[in-house]
């Protein structure tokens, strides 16, 4: 069944907050990496990379079901953050507000009787449930390593293990 206008519409506007949470990492990143944290970075600049990688699920989606794929703007992206708990603060925040428009898209799909976009969606409910999870453990790390500085370093360290996933893969 071809995909219809309000559901091709929400699905275009998912891959763009996609694409603009993996914009949103990556100046996350570069402000970990100045502050010289480079775990913490190498963990952003991941997640920025799986924010392309969900855009691009979505965007083969739509062209899979013959729609046509609209690219929107991306917002500037802030280099600028007050610690490193508050960029991932930022990114918890940010993780809330995706989960809230994957719901709506999730519903708006079922209303429209479009079932074909469901096991797609259902990946990315789970997916949000594993995000939000993995950013408020390091918010709550970081909460209780207060200002210290072997702490932080120490969870710095941790965090560098975090490698990219292969790109087909999706996670
Ligand atoms: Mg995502």
């Amino acid at each position: 069944m071809a995909l219809q206008p309000e559901i091709e519409k929400a699905l275009n506007d998912q891959i763009t907050a996609e694409f603009a949470s993996s914009y949103a990492y990556l100046g996350m990143a570069a402000f970990l990496e100045a502050e010289s944290l480079p775990g913490m970075a190498q963990w952003m600049r991941t997640q920025s990379q799986e924010e392309w990688t969900h855009g691009m699920k979505i965007y083969q989606f739509v062209l899979d079901r013959d729609g046509r794929v609209a690219l929107g703007q991306l917002d500037t992206a802030t280099t600028e953050f007050d610690s490193p708990l508050a960029v991932f603060e930022a990114a918890a925040a940010h993780e809330r507000k995706i989960t809230g428009l994957i719901n709506d898209l999730y519903a708006k799909a079922t209303e429209a009787r479009d079932f074909a976009s469901l096991p797609l969606l259902d990946w990315f409910v789970a997916e949000q449930v594993e995000e939000e999870a993995a950013v408020n453990q390091i918010v709550d790390d970081l909460r209780r390593a207060g200002g210290e500085g072997h702490t932080i370093l120490m969870l710095d360290r941790e965090m560098a293990a975090r490698t990219a996933v292969p790109a087909e893969s999706g996670a």
